[in-house]
């Protein structure tokens, strides 16, 4: 460790160091323990989270510091290094208490006050909805993450001290972490191959959630291990005898699989616990990666394989990095018996995972950059604007439950895809340009359908051809986020370049109408006062009839009077919105008269600002409507609104609606609306290939109301998005 970690320590004499802060350094693992400058940076860091957390309580009454004490204690038993052990003493501070970043950069060490703070980032957000809220929560984890992994593993420490503690929370707080953890946290360490972390949190999960299943387990279990313990012991000594020979010193072990995946067995299969209980596990560790092998042969040589393969996870290890070798053979008794053969630090990978590289590689190796990989893709994803929350819990899903499968390119490379996996994934995974110029798939040099389902072992190539041409028939075909994610860029951005081109030709065409005018010369000069931040955005919405060559005429030519910023609208909600006069307070003005703008609809629970017309009173937009650029130079105009507003009062809010044509959709659509309650103005589709693009025009009282109906919307067949307008 540096110098610098020790500039602020001074040695506090008069404390006795309590047992409790030496259980911190004891439990580490061999090769981890700390040196004196480190134990020193400890007990400073120890003393600063205990003084930091004085007279906090916890909802069980124990002292808070208790808390982030057990988070660095699993850390430190993880054998994680001391800054984040530390990091784990402190992750609470910055939320709970009024010690701030810089304080901790400053006094402890800024590596410290950076983890501290990511950990933070993920927890301190409130949100609208449920969904929304998790989905937000997940992206600011994994975009943390992707700067330092320690971060997610400081997070699964706090949340595996919370599921232990989980008792003094109340039944609805209980379920709804359990659930969470379930979801996300459990599936998470799995792919980061910490098994033990995860076989933990999903015991503590079914404890919560099914406490009944949970207590008869853990009593059949424990009722069992003297018939377990024995049965090892026969399957062990011929084994044991086979090595000697070779000169093999092996350790053999047999232990329960944990409560929660028998459960899952019991359940996926609908067997009951003894035939499941049946498939013992037992476990040889040896010395090298040549006496894994060795022991194969040995336990073939006694015990009768049940299936001539078995799994080589050495040469080729899954994608969490886990590494052993597999197979299943009759053991004594007839009983069939599950062997993973491994090395000493294959077994210590297969517990821990992502966190036994810092014990063994100090955390800066490469490997640990190969584990998330996959993090960084979903992160790279985060980064396009075409994905909405929804979308992006699914594919984080996607990519948390694969099970795999292997297949090769034609030079024999290995590439690993989800199990359904089709050559539209296989492309993508070689290369975005080559998933989109795929026109055809060889499988063992058989030319097959895009849709067909990939299977292990097997050798594919891929035919491109200049002409790209994905399609959205593609998005039902595609199983990984990588090939979905970029396939719904394509058609966006296609759909995109056809609008500007259009709304291009559309003016040019207006050009030749009228040559005095220049309409092209002009929209390239102004587009800013007329409130876009690019010109193609403004082609794109004249290509898309957003904005007719008639507004923009006014928009351009006419009064000052006439500018205000007013989107496409239909005739309908034009009649509606002037309808509607109240429902707003003006700061310290009354009886103004009021519109709200018809290029954002504002409605009841949207952040609002005012913006003063001549003559036309005061004009109502969202305070992150696309309009307000062009009105900033105008200032002195804009005035502070607040919503004031009737229960009966409606509002009218445009919905866009993107579906695959199919029969009744229209039909749903307006049956799921009216199910919420809500009074539908207009309707409009039109279908442009396989695609319905429907526009809704409905009445709703607030925010809430209108979140509702696009939730349910969502939810229908076919449904591609749902947008407010
Ligand atoms: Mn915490």
């Amino acid at each position: 460790m540096s110098e610098e970690l020790l500039e602020n320590v001074s040695v506090d004499e008069e404390e006795v160091r309590p047992k409790k802060f030496y259980s911190l350094l004891e439990i580490r693992g061999k090769g981890t323990q700390v040196t004196k400058e480190q134990e020193e940076f400890l007990w400073k860091v120890y003393k600063y989270a205990r003084e930091a957390h004085r007279g906090q309580k916890r909802k069980s009454g124990e002292p808070y510091f208790e808390h982030p004490y057990q988070v660095a204690l699993i850390l430190s038993e993880m054998n994680m290094d001391v800054i984040t052990v530390a990091s784990g003493m402190l992750h609470d501070v910055i939320e709970d208490t009024n010690i701030s970043f810089q304080e901790i950069a400053e006094i402890i060490h800024p590596e410290v006050a950076q983890l501290v703070e990511g950990v933070t980032k993920i927890s301190g957000i409130k949100f609208k909805t449920h969904e929304d809220k998790q989905a937000d929560n997940f992206r600011k984890m994994l975009l943390n993450v992707a700067r330092d992994i320690r971060v997610l593993i400081i997070k699964f420490a706090d949340r595996l001290h919370n599921m232990r503690t989980i008792g003094s929370l109340n039944k609805m707080k209980q379920r709804r972490i359990a659930l969470e953890t379930q979801e996300i946290y459990a599936p998470l360490a799995h792919r980061l191959g910490m098994y033990k972390l995860r076989a933990e949190l999903e015991d503590l999960i079914l404890k919560t959630l099914d406490y009944e299943a949970y207590r008869f387990l853990k009593k059949k279990v424990r009722e069992s291990k003297d018939s377990r313990d024995n049965y090892i012991k026969v399957f062990s000594e011929p084994l044991k005898k086979e090595l000697a020979k070779q000169n093999i010193s092996a350790v053999i072990k047999g232990r329960s699989k944990h409560f929660y995946s028998i459960y899952r067995k019991m359940k996926i299969r609908n067997k009951p616990f003894e035939e499941i209980y049946d498939l013992l596990a037992i476990r040889v560790i040896v010395d090298t990666v040549e006496q894994c092998y060795a022991v194969l042969g040995s336990v073939h040589k006694i015990f009768t394989p049940v299936m001539e393969r078995f799994k080589d996870y050495i040469a080729s290890h899954k994608a969490n990095y886990y590494q052993s070798l597999h197979t299943t053979v009759y053991g004594p008794g007839g009983k069939v018996v599950e062997i993973q053969i491994r090395t000493r630090e294959m077994d210590h990978i297969a517990e821990e995972g992502i966190a036994a590289h810092w014990k063994y590689k100090e955390g800066k190796s490469n490997d640990i950059d190969k584990y998330v990989v996959w993090l960084r893709d979903l992160v790279e994803m985060l980064k396009t604007d075409s994905i909405n929350s929804r979308e992006f819990m699914e594919a984080l899903k996607i990519d948390l439950f694969k099970d795999e499968i292997f297949v090769f390119t034609p030079m024999g490379d290995l590439v690993r895809l989800p199990v359904g996996s089709t050559p539209i994934d296989f492309a993508f995974e070689i290369h975005t340009e080559v998933g989109y110029g795929c026109i055809g798939a060889k499988v063992d040099g058989k030319m097959v359908s895009l849709n067909t389902q990939l299977k292990s072992g097997q050798k594919i190539e891929i035919i491109t051809s200049d002409a790209k041409k994905p399609s959205y028939a593609w998005l039902k075909i595609a199983k990984t986020s990588k090939a979905l994610t970029a396939i719904k860029k394509w058609i966006k951005n296609n759909q995109k370049q056809d609008s500007i081109q259009l709304g291009r030709e559309i003016l040019e065409k207006e050009n030749r109408k009228n040559r005095t005018l220049h309409f092209l010369a002009e929209v390239e000069k102004r587009f800013a006062e007329l409130g876009y931040d690019n010109l193609d955005n403004l082609l794109a919405d004249v290509g898309e009839g957003e904005l007719s060559t008639n507004r923009l005429h006014e928009k351009l030519f006419a009064a000052e009077e006439e500018q205000q910023p007013e989107g496409f609208l239909t005739a309908s909600l034009n009649r509606l919105t002037r309808r509607t006069n109240h429902g707003i307070k003006v700061h310290g003005v009354k009886n103004m008269m009021i519109k709200f703008a018809q290029c954002c609809h504002p409605i009841p629970g949207d952040p609002i600002i005012g913006f003063i017309s001549r003559g036309r009173g005061v004009i109502i937009h969202t305070n992150d409507c696309n309009n307000i650029p062009a009105l900033v130079g105008k200032n002195e105009r804009l005035i502070d609104v607040e919503w004031d507003v009737d229960k009966q009062q409606i509002f009218a809010s445009n919905i866009k609606i993107t579906g695959q044509e199919r029969r009744n959709l229209l039909a749903d659509i307006t049956k799921i609306t009216s199910e919420t309650n809500t009074n539908i103005i207009q309707i409009e589709g039109n279908v442009d290939d396989t695609i319905n693009h429907i526009n809704l025009v409905i009445e709703v009282s607030n925010l809430r109301h209108l979140d509702k109906v696009i939730s349910k919307l969502r939810r229908l067949q076919g449904i591609i998005s749902v947008e407010r307008k």
